[in-house]
């Protein structure tokens, strides 16, 4: 009986062999950015309690609303939910392990989230993140800061012209007074408002701006706008803000109806914008939310964060024809079977002690198949020990690529097995200085 073939669910992806070392190229990259500034990782669980969730994004959000993948336990009865996003889960592991206690926190993460979207371009059901959140420090330095980190993040990776859109959220009073005026606004143009936006108009009129429904963008225009409602410690907040980034060389463009798909920021909010991947445009939103700690049961404490959409990167990154590491090995290692195997198996440990990432042909073959696969491996050298080069305790290096006459092994050359890590990891390192300086 022939089965029927399982497929990945619907907007969840494989991440293919050829694709991964794009991912690894991205990550290693950030992670780096990440440790120039003093961030540390956390991971924490994929799977939390829902309330975690309802309480720390906002009971009338869409992710709270329509995305999240919740569901029973089984055995227990328990409500649980994958995670959407990863910061209400990192304050709440901060909370759980008092990690603020001995002062500020800068953190990062890296992983999967889910969200029951309509899968597209730039928006799948699992997706990934790359975030940072700074606990415990009240800023505007650590906002400017995490900007400064993302743009220099943005020049590392090459990915071309990103633009950065800012707008600050005010306090809670002033969200709270700026609510009462969005509301009377679009009470007063209640014809105009959609479904959703007439469901949202008394729980969370401020989510109203942020429609994506091209009949509301007039009326969305010229609604009441936050800066109308900030205090004087909100806005010399967003100037002292202003003031940095202009110094730190960072260009940016103040979008007043900036609003952010989470219910507990405040103050800071801002997203960075390509216009290079259709309307799924926003490859980083981050901002302040300094009411969260307490929100999750904490003892209060101001944060600040940002989460970057990986695909959307990496879409970027592909475009800029970036690959990332493609070979599967740097040396091939050829033998003859027989006797010849086992002094392989000596070359290729040799090799792998002297830092070498090195395949040893498997099974037996013909010299010739094993250098089609030596040459299909990405491999710069190839090791060849033969009948000849075993009984003498010697492998042959040959260059796989064409590099002139004047490379390392562009002749196939003979070296004993007890120089062979050296002379092969001399080679390489030749090699890569050469790449690293075309021309030369
Ligand atoms: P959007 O308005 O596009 O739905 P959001 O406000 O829900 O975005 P955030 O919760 O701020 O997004 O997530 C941060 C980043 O994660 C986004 O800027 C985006 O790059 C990425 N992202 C969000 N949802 C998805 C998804 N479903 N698929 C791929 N990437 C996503
Ligand atoms: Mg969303």
């Amino acid at each position: 009986m022939k089965r029927e073939k399982l497929a990945a669910v619907r907007g969840m992806n494989d991440l293919l062999p050829a694709e991964a070392p794009l991912w690894e190229a991205f990550e290693a990259r950030a992670i780096d950015v990440l440790r120039a500034y003093g961030y540390r990782q956390i991971r924490t669980p994929i799977v939390e309690h829902t309330a975690l969730f309802a309480r720390g994004i906002g009971e009338v959000t869409d992710i709270v609303e329509k995305e999240m993948y919740s569901f029973v336990d089984q055995l227990n009865g328990e409500h649980l939910t994958l995670r959407p996003e990863a910061t209400a889960s990192v304050v709440r592991a901060c909370i759980e392990h008092n990690l603020l206690y001995e002062g500020p926190r800068r953190l990062w993460y890296m992983g999967p989230m889910f969200r029951h979207e309509r899968p597209q371009r730039g928006r799948y059901r699992q997706f990934h993140q790359v975030g940072a959140e700074a606990l415990g420090f009240a800023g505007p330095d650590v906002d400017a800061e995490q900007i400064v980190l993302l743009k220099r993040l943005w020049d590392v990776l090459e990915i071309g012209p990103v633009r950065l859109e800012l707008n600050s959220l005010g306090s809670g009073e002033e969200r709270a007074r700026h609510r009462a005026a969005l509301i009377a606004y679009f009470e007063a143009h209640a014809d105009q408002l959609d479904a959703d936006a007439r469901r949202r108009l008394h729980a969370n009129p401020l989510r109203i701006l942020d429609t994506k429904n091209p009949a509301m963008q007039e009326l969305v225009r010229q609604a009441p706008r936050i800066a109308d409602y900030l205090g004087a410690e909100s806005r010399a907040h967003f100037e002292r803000l202003q003031e940095l980034l202009a110094a730190a060389g960072v260009p940016y463009s103040i979008n007043p109806r900036l609003v952010r798909g989470l219910d507990y920021y405040n103050l800071t909010v801002y997203e960075w914008i390509t216009d290079r991947l259709g309307a799924q445009g926003t490859i980083c939103g981050g901002g302040r939310y300094d009411p969260l700690m307490e929100l999750l049961g904490g003892k209060s404490a101001p944060g600040c964060g940002f989460a970057i959409g990986v695909e959307r990167v990496i879409e970027l990154l592909r475009e800029a024809g970036e690959r990332g590491d493609t070979s599967d090995c740097d040396v091939y290692v050829l033998h003859q079977g027989g006797g010849t195997y086992l002094a392989a198996l000596r070359a290729a440990e040799s090799l792998r002690d002297a830092g070498l990432d090195v395949i040893l042909h498997a099974g037996e073959a013909s010299l010739k198949s094993q250098m089609k696969r030596a040459d299909a491996s990405g491999a710069e050298l190839a090791v060849i020990v033969g009948e000849t080069e075993a009984a003498e305790g010697k492998a042959a290096v040959k260059g796989l690529r064409a590099r002139g006459a004047e490379a390392p092994f562009a002749q196939q050359r003979v070296v004993p097995l007890a120089e062979l890590g050296e002379a092969v990891s001399a080679a390489l390192a030749a090699m890569s200085a050469s790449n690293a300086q075309p021309g030369t």
